[in-house]
Protein backbone atom coordinates (compact mmCIF):
# COMPACT_ATOMS: atom_id res chain seq x y z
CA UNK A 1 0.00 0.00 0.00
CA UNK A 2 1.06 3.43 -1.10
CA UNK A 3 0.30 4.63 2.53
CA UNK A 4 2.79 2.76 4.23
CA UNK A 5 5.76 2.90 1.36
CA UNK A 6 8.74 4.62 3.23
CA UNK A 7 10.00 7.42 1.53
CA UNK A 8 13.42 9.40 1.55
CA UNK A 9 13.28 12.99 3.05
CA UNK A 10 14.79 15.25 0.66
CA UNK A 11 14.45 18.78 0.87
CA UNK A 12 13.61 21.80 2.93
CA UNK A 13 9.68 23.15 2.21
CA UNK A 14 9.04 26.56 1.94
CA UNK A 15 6.62 27.25 4.83
CA UNK A 16 7.94 30.05 5.91
CA UNK A 17 4.75 32.09 7.52
CA UNK A 18 5.11 35.87 6.67
CA UNK A 19 5.04 37.34 9.86
CA UNK A 20 8.02 35.60 11.02
CA UNK A 21 11.00 35.25 9.33
CA UNK A 22 10.64 35.85 5.39
CA UNK A 23 13.13 34.62 2.78
CA UNK A 24 14.28 37.75 1.83
CA UNK A 25 17.31 39.49 2.92
CA UNK A 26 15.97 40.74 6.50
CA UNK A 27 13.84 38.91 9.12
CA UNK A 28 12.05 40.58 11.46
CA UNK A 29 12.35 39.11 15.34
CA UNK A 30 8.60 38.24 16.19
CA UNK A 31 9.19 39.03 19.87
CA UNK A 32 11.58 42.26 20.17
CA UNK A 33 10.64 43.61 16.46
CA UNK A 34 14.60 44.12 15.58
CA UNK A 35 15.20 43.81 11.99
CA UNK A 36 18.18 41.73 11.31
CA UNK A 37 20.07 39.43 8.22
CA UNK A 38 18.06 36.41 7.45
CA UNK A 39 21.36 34.70 7.06
CA UNK A 40 22.23 35.68 10.70
CA UNK A 41 19.05 34.69 11.92
CA UNK A 42 19.33 31.10 10.03
CA UNK A 43 22.83 30.53 11.35
CA UNK A 44 21.69 31.27 14.65
CA UNK A 45 18.72 28.76 14.53
CA UNK A 46 16.43 31.22 14.61
CA UNK A 47 17.02 32.74 17.51
CA UNK A 48 17.27 36.14 17.94
CA UNK A 49 20.87 37.46 17.92
CA UNK A 50 19.24 40.44 19.43
CA UNK A 51 17.33 39.28 22.65
CA UNK A 52 17.75 35.42 22.41
CA UNK A 53 14.23 34.79 21.98
CA UNK A 54 13.42 31.89 19.65
CA UNK A 55 11.30 32.02 16.76
CA UNK A 56 9.23 29.44 15.25
CA UNK A 57 10.95 26.55 13.18
CA UNK A 58 8.97 24.48 10.58
CA UNK A 59 9.27 21.04 10.89
CA UNK A 60 12.09 20.36 8.15
CA UNK A 61 13.96 23.34 9.66
CA UNK A 62 13.64 20.73 12.84
CA UNK A 63 14.37 17.73 11.09
CA UNK A 64 17.73 19.45 9.52
CA UNK A 65 18.41 20.47 13.15
CA UNK A 66 18.48 17.48 14.88
CA UNK A 67 18.76 14.60 12.77
CA UNK A 68 21.89 13.47 11.16
CA UNK A 69 22.17 14.08 7.27
CA UNK A 70 21.02 11.23 5.27
CA UNK A 71 19.53 9.52 7.99
CA UNK A 72 15.92 10.41 7.98
CA UNK A 73 13.51 8.44 6.46
CA UNK A 74 10.02 9.50 6.25
CA UNK A 75 7.41 7.61 6.98
CA UNK A 76 3.11 7.52 6.29
CA UNK A 77 4.02 10.50 4.23
CA UNK A 78 0.56 10.58 2.38
CA UNK A 79 -2.07 10.18 5.21
CA UNK A 80 -4.16 12.92 5.31
CA UNK A 81 -7.48 13.88 6.67
CA UNK A 82 -11.07 12.69 5.81
CA UNK A 83 -14.01 14.72 6.45
CA UNK A 84 -15.93 12.61 9.19
CA UNK A 85 -18.73 15.05 10.53
CA UNK A 86 -19.26 16.91 6.86
CA UNK A 87 -17.78 19.90 8.75
CA UNK A 88 -18.40 23.31 7.33
CA UNK A 89 -18.04 27.01 8.40
CA UNK A 90 -16.82 29.74 5.71
CA UNK A 91 -15.17 26.75 4.43
CA UNK A 92 -15.34 23.10 4.53
CA UNK A 93 -13.04 21.05 6.18
CA UNK A 94 -11.89 19.68 3.03
CA UNK A 95 -11.45 23.02 1.50
CA UNK A 96 -9.34 24.20 5.00
CA UNK A 97 -7.20 21.71 4.46
CA UNK A 98 -6.38 22.04 0.85
CA UNK A 99 -5.47 25.76 1.29
CA UNK A 100 -3.58 24.65 4.35
CA UNK A 101 -1.55 22.27 2.30
CA UNK A 102 -0.78 24.26 -0.61
CA UNK A 103 0.09 27.25 1.98
CA UNK A 104 2.67 25.24 4.25
CA UNK A 105 3.89 22.16 1.70
CA UNK A 106 2.65 19.80 4.08
CA UNK A 107 0.23 16.99 3.62
CA UNK A 108 -0.90 17.05 7.71
CA UNK A 109 0.42 19.06 10.93
CA UNK A 110 3.31 16.10 11.67
CA UNK A 111 6.06 14.50 9.80
CA UNK A 112 7.32 11.23 10.98
CA UNK A 113 10.04 8.92 10.49
CA UNK A 114 12.97 7.26 11.57
CA UNK A 115 16.62 8.63 11.54
CA UNK A 116 19.60 9.12 13.78
CA UNK A 117 20.51 12.14 16.71
CA UNK A 118 23.92 11.42 16.86
CA UNK A 119 24.45 8.18 15.59
CA UNK A 120 21.08 6.79 17.95
CA UNK A 121 18.63 5.05 15.73
CA UNK A 122 15.14 6.90 16.82
CA UNK A 123 11.82 6.53 15.95
CA UNK A 124 11.13 10.46 15.23
CA UNK A 125 7.71 12.84 14.97
CA UNK A 126 8.12 16.79 14.19
CA UNK A 127 5.10 18.99 14.71
CA UNK A 128 4.48 22.08 12.45
CA UNK A 129 2.19 24.54 13.59
CA UNK A 130 2.23 26.05 10.08
CA UNK A 131 -0.69 23.38 9.50
CA UNK A 132 -4.16 24.29 11.63
CA UNK A 133 -1.68 25.73 14.10
CA UNK A 134 -0.21 21.82 14.67
CA UNK A 135 -4.17 21.16 16.17
CA UNK A 136 -4.26 17.53 16.99
CA UNK A 137 -6.61 15.30 14.62
CA UNK A 138 -6.83 11.72 13.94
CA UNK A 139 -3.95 11.72 10.98
CA UNK A 140 -2.01 13.95 13.57
CA UNK A 141 -2.59 11.15 16.71
CA UNK A 142 -2.73 8.16 14.13
CA UNK A 143 1.10 9.04 12.89
CA UNK A 144 2.22 9.83 16.39
CA UNK A 145 0.51 6.38 17.66
CA UNK A 146 2.85 4.58 14.36
CA UNK A 147 5.92 6.69 15.76
CA UNK A 148 5.37 5.07 19.27
CA UNK A 149 4.72 1.37 17.24
CA UNK A 150 7.64 1.99 15.10
CA UNK A 151 9.43 2.60 18.34
CA UNK A 152 8.53 -0.95 20.53
CA UNK A 153 8.23 -2.88 16.95
CA UNK A 154 12.33 -1.86 16.77
CA UNK A 155 13.09 -1.67 19.89
CA UNK A 156 14.42 2.43 19.48
CA UNK A 157 13.75 5.43 21.43
CA UNK A 158 10.78 7.76 20.35
CA UNK A 159 11.76 11.54 20.27
CA UNK A 160 8.08 13.70 19.22
CA UNK A 161 8.87 17.79 18.94
CA UNK A 162 5.26 18.91 20.33
CA UNK A 163 3.12 21.73 18.59
CA UNK A 164 0.07 22.49 18.96
CA UNK A 165 -2.66 25.36 19.28
CA UNK A 166 -5.99 23.90 20.19
CA UNK A 167 -8.12 20.85 19.16
CA UNK A 168 -9.01 20.10 15.73
CA UNK A 169 -12.59 21.33 16.05
CA UNK A 170 -13.51 19.95 12.53
CA UNK A 171 -13.12 16.23 13.68
CA UNK A 172 -15.22 16.96 16.77
CA UNK A 173 -14.78 13.38 19.28
CA UNK A 174 -12.44 12.02 17.03
CA UNK A 175 -9.72 14.90 17.73
CA UNK A 176 -10.46 14.55 21.68
CA UNK A 177 -10.33 10.57 21.28
CA UNK A 178 -6.50 11.04 20.14
CA UNK A 179 -5.22 11.80 23.19
CA UNK A 180 -6.43 8.69 24.72
CA UNK A 181 -4.80 6.71 21.72
CA UNK A 182 -1.31 8.09 22.03
CA UNK A 183 -1.27 8.18 25.78
CA UNK A 184 -1.93 4.82 25.61
CA UNK A 185 0.94 3.95 23.39
CA UNK A 186 3.13 5.70 25.77
CA UNK A 187 2.27 3.72 28.65
CA UNK A 188 2.96 0.61 26.64
CA UNK A 189 6.36 2.24 25.49
CA UNK A 190 7.15 2.24 28.91
CA UNK A 191 5.55 -1.63 29.68
CA UNK A 192 8.47 -2.28 26.73
CA UNK A 193 10.89 -0.74 28.99
CA UNK A 194 11.49 1.91 25.54
CA UNK A 195 12.25 5.22 26.19
CA UNK A 196 10.41 8.33 24.84
CA UNK A 197 11.85 12.05 24.94
CA UNK A 198 8.88 14.82 23.67
CA UNK A 199 10.64 18.39 23.12
CA UNK A 200 8.25 21.00 23.89
CA UNK A 201 7.76 24.35 21.43
CA UNK A 202 5.74 27.27 21.12
CA UNK A 203 3.05 27.05 21.38
CA UNK A 204 2.25 23.41 22.39
CA UNK A 205 -1.52 23.27 24.10
CA UNK A 206 -4.60 21.66 24.32
CA UNK A 207 -4.82 18.05 23.34
CA UNK A 208 -1.02 17.48 22.90
CA UNK A 209 0.03 19.23 26.06
CA UNK A 210 -2.85 17.13 28.04
CA UNK A 211 -1.61 13.58 26.26
CA UNK A 212 1.84 12.49 24.59
CA UNK A 213 3.46 15.92 25.31
CA UNK A 214 3.53 15.59 28.87
CA UNK A 215 4.21 11.86 28.86
CA UNK A 216 7.86 11.15 28.35
CA UNK A 217 10.72 9.69 30.40
CA UNK A 218 12.63 12.89 29.95
CA UNK A 219 10.41 16.17 29.23
CA UNK A 220 12.45 18.95 27.71
CA UNK A 221 10.79 22.63 26.74
CA UNK A 222 12.94 25.50 24.58
CA UNK A 223 12.91 28.18 26.12
CA UNK A 224 9.60 30.50 26.77
CA UNK A 225 7.64 28.17 25.04
CA UNK A 226 4.08 28.78 25.91
CA UNK A 227 2.74 25.30 27.06
CA UNK A 228 -0.88 25.30 28.26
CA UNK A 229 -4.36 23.23 28.50
CA UNK A 230 -6.66 25.80 28.26
CA UNK A 231 -5.26 29.14 26.93
CA UNK A 232 -4.37 32.22 29.46
CA UNK A 233 -7.64 34.59 28.62
CA UNK A 234 -10.20 31.39 29.17
CA UNK A 235 -8.60 30.64 32.34
CA UNK A 236 -8.56 34.74 33.50
CA UNK A 237 -11.98 34.64 32.21
CA UNK A 238 -13.19 32.07 34.35
CA UNK A 239 -11.90 32.54 37.61
CA UNK A 240 -11.66 36.17 37.37
CA UNK A 241 -8.14 36.74 38.20
CA UNK A 242 -4.96 38.61 36.72
CA UNK A 243 -2.29 36.12 35.96
CA UNK A 244 1.05 36.13 37.34
CA UNK A 245 3.87 37.47 35.08
CA UNK A 246 5.25 34.02 32.90
CA UNK A 247 2.58 32.38 33.35
CA UNK A 248 2.33 28.95 31.25
CA UNK A 249 6.16 29.94 29.62
CA UNK A 250 8.36 27.37 29.94
CA UNK A 251 10.24 28.34 32.97
CA UNK A 252 6.85 28.40 35.12
CA UNK A 253 5.98 25.38 33.68
CA UNK A 254 9.29 23.95 34.95
CA UNK A 255 9.19 25.54 38.50
CA UNK A 256 5.64 24.01 38.77
CA UNK A 257 7.03 20.57 38.12
CA UNK A 258 5.68 19.58 34.68
CA UNK A 259 9.20 19.72 32.66
CA UNK A 260 12.15 18.47 33.53
CA UNK A 261 14.87 20.32 31.74
CA UNK A 262 14.55 23.48 29.61
CA UNK A 263 16.82 23.89 26.76
CA UNK A 264 18.65 26.31 24.33
CA UNK A 265 17.71 25.43 21.22
CA UNK A 266 21.87 25.43 19.64
CA UNK A 267 22.19 22.89 23.05
CA UNK A 268 19.37 20.99 21.76
CA UNK A 269 21.28 18.47 19.86
CA UNK A 270 23.53 17.22 21.65
CA UNK A 271 21.30 17.32 24.77
CA UNK A 272 18.38 14.73 23.32
CA UNK A 273 21.91 12.76 21.95
CA UNK A 274 23.01 12.65 25.39
CA UNK A 275 19.54 11.77 26.96
CA UNK A 276 19.40 9.37 24.82
CA UNK A 277 22.30 7.39 25.10
CA UNK A 278 22.18 7.47 29.16
CA UNK A 279 18.35 5.86 28.73
CA UNK A 280 19.47 3.21 25.87
CA UNK A 281 22.96 2.31 26.78
CA UNK A 282 24.60 3.57 24.09
CA UNK A 283 27.70 6.35 22.64
CA UNK A 284 27.13 9.07 21.16
CA UNK A 285 28.50 9.51 17.91
CA UNK A 286 31.44 11.82 17.26
CA UNK A 287 30.71 15.15 15.56
CA UNK A 288 31.54 15.44 12.13
CA UNK A 289 34.84 17.55 11.69
CA UNK A 290 34.12 20.37 9.50
CA UNK A 291 36.19 19.20 6.63
CA UNK A 292 33.72 15.91 6.51
CA UNK A 293 31.02 18.04 7.16
CA UNK A 294 31.62 19.90 4.35
CA UNK A 295 32.59 16.67 1.91
ZN1 LIG B 1 14.49 39.68 19.17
Amino acid sequence: MAWFKKQQFTALRATTPRDRVPDGLCAKCAHCGSIVLSRDMEENLLVCPKCGRHQRMNAAQRIEQLVDPGTFVETHATLASKDPLKFKDVRSYPEQIRRYQKRSGLVEAVITGRGKISGIDTSLGFMDSNFIMASMGSVVGEKVTRVFESAIENRIPAVVVCAAGGARMQEGILSLMQMAKTSSLVAKMREAGIPYVPVLTDPCGAGVAASFASLGDVIIAEPEALIYFAGPRVIEQTIRQVLPKGFQRSEFVQEHGFIDVIVQRADLKSTLANILAILTHQEVAPAPSASEAVG
